[in-house]
């Protein structure tokens, strides 16, 4: 990404939110990007910018040919009738244990608004393969675009557009992404991703329109513009080809995005639609008025709602063949996509755990009704109903997923609910019960019953015993809602004596010595769920 452009260090340093900024740097000992970014998420959804820098060269060429060739006044219509299928493989970048990272709720709503985003222009998006789950606690808090290549040159697949998830409130921005023919690693069908912040991938967010609109090679709308908006090569207002000196002529498809129907733009930094309220001026002196609904201009989120026609039909160039010219990312429709159903209900129906039910894990068996049209399931526990925190949050391929962690405690609540997707079709809910869109079921017995081996969990006093024995203190696990026998066994491995401890959840019991013989004995503890501890005690 070394063409990092004046417009991002305009953005980042030169306007008006640095006074925010630095206010809340001085205020604050948390990083100043969270202080920046709270203080405006008042006025706006996912402000942030973007990374991506001025569109290379061979870019702008590409599109004043698609103006000489006529495709973009002529055959825009035609253009996005028929639509193309593009593959996505999506990359969820965690801290060394896995935390922090996007989740799968987030990545099948942003899909759904990415694909709604894009309804109009002839362009959908669908998952290819598996999600790469990549722990680095240095790449999630992504430091530099230097990073980002080394991660792509390990981490893209071919012929997929790469998109990672991450944190790049280091960066101070939002998001970022490759222009055809840049970024890492420099082989064409791998080359180049788009990186996403979390904190500006949620809802209503359309941080990634933005970025694939520039890794399907849209430039933003004041590209150049910005740098000196009355310069004789910024782009100019006027779209008159015939204007009278000392007026100059219309520019606009050799200049800025070279797009003739986004008006000039001279603006790098969020702002609000739809008034701009400025008195900025081209070199004809006539005062800009860029349009905010764009989703490639820097206007808050909640002004964006489309794409110009010549960006869609240059968007749609660029993974097409036009006029025999094959566009640049055409390699991105080869393989064509699956064929897919669509899903009326994302909704199961729940069959295991029961609602309300309480359970024994381990393996703990989660069990739901398939949903026409699916053929992926997103899963998700949690102690909490409003699922904060994910235990679990994966894709099960199945309507039958077994619990094997060691993460579902005993006696506990816990909340866990399913959503139907297939790899084009992620919109729609979690399931949902009468209660809320979740169910709900208690764990009894102890989780980590059968892999304990230290007899950490049980202990003798006094150790060694006397003649008149001692007491067994044992954990909760063993002391409640089971049975649990206590052999005793010599040096040579005969039982000597036995005893029941009941269940009723009394740590203690009190162990009779008399008539064992003094020695080291064997403890052993067996419940009735097949747990097993093994100590030792002496007796004096
Ligand atoms: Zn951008």
């Amino acid at each position: 990404m070394k063409n990092l452009s004046r417009n991002i260090l305009r953005a980042t340093l030169g306007l008006p939110l640095q006074g925010l900024l630095l206010r809340a740097l001085f205020l604050s000992c948390v990083p100043f990007v969270f202080g920046g970014q709270a203080a405006r998420a008042q006025s706006a959804v996912g402000d942030g910018y973007c990374g991506t820098g001025s569109a290379p060269a061979s870019t702008l060429r590409w599109i004043e040919g698609l103006h000489t060739s006529g495709v973009l006044n002529e055959l825009a219509t035609e253009q996005v009738q028929s639509t193309v299928f593009l593959p996505i493989k999506v990359h969820f970048i965690g801290n060394d244990a896995g935390a922090g990272r996007y989740t799968l709720e987030q990545l099948s709503r942003n899909l759904c608004e990415l694909n709604n985003h894009y309804r109009n222009t002839g362009i959908q998006f669908f998952l290819r393969g598996d999600i790469n789950y990549i722990n680095s606690s240095a790449w999630y808090n992504l430091p530099s675009f230097a990073t980002a290549g080394t991660i792509n040159n390990l981490h893209n697949a071919s012929r997929v557009i790469n998109v990672y998830f991450c944190n790049l409130s280091a960066m101070q921005l939002c998001g970022f992404a490759n222009f055809p023919g840049t970024g890492e690693p420099a082989t064409t069908f791998r080359q180049g991703a788009i990186y996403l912040s979390i904190a500006c991938s949620g809802a209503g967010n359309s941080t990634f329109a933005h970025e694939m609109g520039h890794f399907l090679s849209l430039p933003h709308p004041f590209q150049t513009t910005s740098d000196a908006p009355a310069a004789a090569g910024a782009e100019r207002v006027t779209r008159l080809a015939n204007e009278v000196a000392p007026r100059l002529p219309a520019n606009c498809a050799t200049a800025g995005d070279r797009f003739c129907d986004t008006p000039s733009d001279f603006r790098p930094d969020r702002w609000n639609c739809p008034g701009i309220n400025t008195t900025e001026r081209d070199i004809n002196n006539d005062l800009f008025n860029p349009v905010g609904r764009y989703y490639m201009s820097y206007a808050d989120d909640a002004c964006q709602d489309s794409f110009s026609v010549q960006q869609k039909a240059a968007m749609k160039a660029t993974v097409t063949v036009t006029n025999g010219q094959a566009g640049p990312r055409l390699y991105l429709t080869s393989p064509p996509i699956a064929p897919y159903d669509t899903i009326l209900d994302s909704r199961p129906t729940h069959l295991h755990p029961l609602n309300n039910s309480t359970n024994n894990v381990p393996n703990l068996t989660f069990r739901w009704n398939r949903v026409p049209g699916a053929t992926m399931y997103l899963l998700r526990i949690s102690r909490q109903f409003t699922f904060t925190t994910l235990i679990e949050d994966r894709i099960v391929n199945d309507t039958t997923y077994q619990y094997v962690g060691s993460s579902l405690n005993p006696n506990v609540d816990y909340y866990w609910s399913v959503k139907a997707i297939n790899h084009k079709v992620t919109c729609g809910s979690y399931s949902a019960s009468t209660t809320g869109n979740y169910w709900k079921f208690r764990t009894v017995g102890a989780s980590n019953i059968r892999d304990m081996v230290t007899t950490a969990d049980f202990r003798f006093y006094p150790n060694p015993a006397g003649s008149d024995g001692g007491w067994i203190f044992l954990e909760e696990s063993y002391a409640k809602d089971q049975q649990t026998q206590m052999e005793w066994l010599d040096i040579r491995g005969r039982i000597v004596h036995t005893q029941v401890l009941d269940g009723d959840g009394i740590h203690q019991a009190l162990f009779p010595a008399g008539g064992l013989a003094p020695g080291l004995y064997t403890v052993r503890l067996n419940n009735e769920r097949g747990g097993a501890r093994v100590g030792r005690w002496s007796l004096r």
